[in-house]
């Protein structure tokens, strides 16, 4: 399922609706001279629904249902509220519906196995777990991502919510939908009465959603730059476009999938969740066409390596920076020394073309500085893709693991040794240098999301 946008965006200039009621929205539909056959979507500096503020707001389908959903304008970027709309635009109950019930045996149960009632209760989803999430009886539900409650469910058994599922109400913890629920859309979308196949007959003939107008076909270039950093491809600019879908094989060209987009009158696209050494196709085409593709070409890519996520990148509180300030070895053959670096954009550094030499078998140590302006305590990991297949494997140091050291000794300067196995072959190899800042807990990703910290290739 992709969806495309229709026509141009219609900015509607009346004060009554900046902050909106949902008392006004048939007089708003009007205004906007609302068509049929789209999703309409409303951005507003404030929704209100039935007298309550709220991100936003959808319909269930239904044959008279309104295809329409109206957003806060500042939750129109955030991980959740716009999935989240279009997840009960296409039939999704919330995970959490009816669990503070007053009558307890519409609340859905946290088993699955006998006595289970998922398929009448809840969301009518059985791979979605029951969520408490309505409970005033609980308890405090979260710390940070990871559901803490303490109440039970009438069995007395222990809830276990999906924290990060879409249609939940936990924002920041990820935005999954469940094979059921993708099942329930799929089956809302093809039996509700609000099919539109827009792959076999072309865009609506919607009112507000213009005619096609695009003429020419984007054309990609053979040239190709693949780097540690992704696999980078380009193509021709048409005219009309207002914006552009990636799309990613990896079956041969036989299935696309959508990777990602950009805007307008942009003509380059890095692919950084590309696997290292493997072969694809890539096609784009224009967000407002779904005719409009460019050639195929395929590519075997490079050596790539994943970029490390911080929420919080280069952190600053009363003038310190949590972040590595400088890395260096000593006892090498030849040494690194990569000092007063303070943090890199994004928290992520690639020092590549810095290198050291070590003798397989040998023992180095390394120091760590975390003086930027003041010292935040930082646990780390160090890893060397000893195998050179892109990846940083393994999650503590041992035989066989690409970490080479873990540390969460925390202070202004952290020292430490590494060893490289004696039956290392004679290589170039990257190293990762990772921190973890907040809670003193074990860096034990080389790329997943941490709140505070800096890496360094
Ligand atoms: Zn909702």
């Amino acid at each position: 399922m992709q969806f495309y946008v229709c026509g141009a965006v219609n900015y509607i200039n009346n004060t009554a609706y900046y902050d909106f009621s949902s008392t006004d929205e048939n007089a708003l539909a009007t205004a906007a001279g609302e068509g049929t056959g789209v999703i309409n979507i409303y951005y507003a500096n404030t929704v209100t629904s039935g007298g309550t503020a709220v991100g936003g707001y959808a319909y269930l389908p239904g044959p008279t249902a309104p295809e329409r959903m109206l957003i806060k304008n500042s939750q129109c970027n955030d991980d959740k509220t716009v999935p989240h709309e279009m997840g009960h635009y296409f039939g999704l109950y919330h995970t959490f519906r009816n669990s503070d019930n007053a009558t307890v045996t519409e609340r859905e149960l946290v088993t699955r196995g006998v006595g289970a009632n998922c398929t009448t209760k809840g969301d009518l989803i059985c791979d979605t777990p029951s969520d408490p999430f309505n409970r005033t009886d609980c308890g405090t539900m979260l710390s940070g991502c990871n559901y803490i409650g303490t109440c039970t469910d009438a069995n007395g058994a222990t809830f276990a919510p999906q924290v990060g599922n879409v249609m939940g109400y936990n924002f920041g913890c990820g935005n999954l939908f469940t094979a059921g629920q993708y099942s329930v859309m799929a089956t809302s979308w093809e039996t509700t009465g609000m099919k539109r196949d827009y792959t076999s007959t072309g865009r609506p003939s919607a009112t507000g959603c213009s005619s096609p107008t695009l003429v020419a076909n984007p054309v990609l270039s053979a040239a190709t730059v693949c780097n540690s950093a992704g696999l980078t491809i380009n193509w021709t600019d048409i005219a009309g476009e207002i914006g552009y879908f990636i799309e990613r094989s990896s079956d041969g060209g036989t299935t696309f999938n959508s990777i990602g987009s950009v805007l307008a009158n942009v003509t380059t696209f890095t692919d950084a969740t590309a696997a290292s050494s493997t072969s694809y196709q890539y096609r784009v085409k224009p967000i407002n066409s779904n005719a409009n593709f460019s050639n195929t070409i395929s590519v075997t890519t490079c050596l790539i390596y994943c970029t490390p996520t911080y929420s919080q990148p280069c952190y600053i509180n009363t003038g310190a920076t949590m972040a590595i300030n400088s890395f260096s070895t000593t006892a090498a053959t030849t040494n690194i020394s990569n000092l007063n670096s303070g943090c890199s954009t994004n928290a992520y550094g690639d020092f590549t073309s810095i290198t050291g030499v070590v003798a397989a078998g040998a023992t180095i140590n390394y120091s760590l500085d975390f003086d930027i302006g003041g010292c935040f305590p930082q646990t780390h990991a160090i890893w060397i893709d000893f195998n050179n297949n892109g990846t940083f494997e393994g999650i503590s140091v041992g035989a066989g693991s690409e970490m080479v050291a873990q540390s969460i000794t925390t202070g202004c300067t952290v020292n430490g040794s590494l060893s490289i196995s004696a039956g290392t072959a004679a290589g170039t190899y990257r190293m990762r240098v990772r921190s973890r800042g907040g809670a003193v807990t074990a860096v034990t990703s080389p790329c997943g999301v941490f709140t505070f910290g800096e890496t360094e290739d």
